[in-house]
């Protein structure tokens, strides 16, 4: 027995669509092939749309999916949070930020920093400056980060280096940031396994640098290839019926769907087969691409 987790961490910003359950079957099979939990967060800090979670749960159950305990909304999970930012800032770690958007696009970026990162602007201000700039607007809250780079081990794209800038923690609207509220969550809910979209890639070397600082575990991490429309976009429900409410008005039930993504793992299509056979190592490394006429196909 694993005394570690893995989890399935939505956003509930509407319904999942076959490139999200796809995911979520994935996560789920790296964590139930290796003896551990498997938890699923509802991430509503932000973007969250009424309704989404119940329509999520039911379609992830649908598809097969079975998890462990109650199911954690990080809107619940305040307190963490700010204790976290409270440490880091105890520790001398984060700043104030004023900047707009278009400031910080408008700024010179500094001496080696890598494309894309925060220029720094608001690192050295004055207290006097400080306190103008604050008068201005609220501030949003920033890691100081003492890299610039940080490497971490993906178990299917090896070393990856990616970028580490001051990034931001709080938001000027109150709103905890996705980087700091991931790395509490897991580490709060013993997750040691991180299975997601390999959209998330270029945010993990950020996410186990920030582990580092608060005294935390850093996960393993796998980062699946998603689901491609034949255009070679990421697939989005605009493409058709690619949801489970839109394929069942046609006909098609979840099992068909949950055979359907299996086989397209190269697994078989019954849940339980696909349990016993999965081998992380002999996982497909490119995208699959999509045509949402095959869902409907059989
Ligand atoms: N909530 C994020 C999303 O839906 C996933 C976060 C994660 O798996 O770390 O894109």
């Amino acid at each position: 027995m694993n005394h570690g987790a893995g989890r399935f961490a939505p956003s509930p910003s509407g319904e999942l669509h076959v490139g999200n359950l796809r995911t979520a079957l994935l996560a789920w099979l790296f964590a139930r092939s290796t003896g551990r939990r498997f938890i699923l967060r509802v991430e509503d800090l932000d973007r969250a749309r009424a309704g989404a979670e119940a329509v999520q749960l039911r379609d992830l159950a649908a598809v097969g999916l079975d998890w462990d305990g109650e199911v954690v909304r990080q809107t619940e999970r305040g307190a963490l949070y700010d204790d976290a930012i409270a440490r880091l800032t105890a520790a001398g770690l984060t700043y104030e930020c004023y900047c707009t958007r278009r400031e910080i696009q408008e700024a010179p970026s500094a001496p080696h920093a890598p494309q894309g990162a925060y220029p720094g602007t608001c690192r050295d201000l004055t207290e006097a400056q400080r306190a103008r700039r604050r008068a201005e607007r609220p501030a949003a809250i920033r890691l100081s980060a003492g890299v610039t780079e940080w490497a971490v081990t993906d178990g299917l794209h090896g070393r990856y280096t990616g970028v580490v800038d001051d990034f931001v923690l709080r938001r000027n609207d109150g709103v905890v940031a996705y980087n700091l509220a991931v790395v509490v969550d897991d580490a709060a809910q013993g997750v040691d396994q991180v299975v997601r979209g390999d959209d998330l890639l270029p945010s993990t070397p950020r996410q186990a640098y920030l582990a580092g600082l608060l005294g935390v575990r850093v996960p393993s991490y796998a980062h699946v290839p998603l689901v491609l429309n034949p255009a070679g976009r990421r697939l989005a429900k605009r493409d058709g019926a690619v949801t489970l409410g839109a394929l069942a008005l046609l006909g098609v039930p979840a099992e068909q769907v949950t055979a359907l993504l299996l086989e397209s793992l190269g697994l078989p299509g019954a849940l339980g087969d696909a349990l016993r056979d999965f081998r992380p190592e002999a996982l497909p490394r490119d995208p699959w691409v999509l045509h949402p006429a095959a869902l409907t196909a059989r």
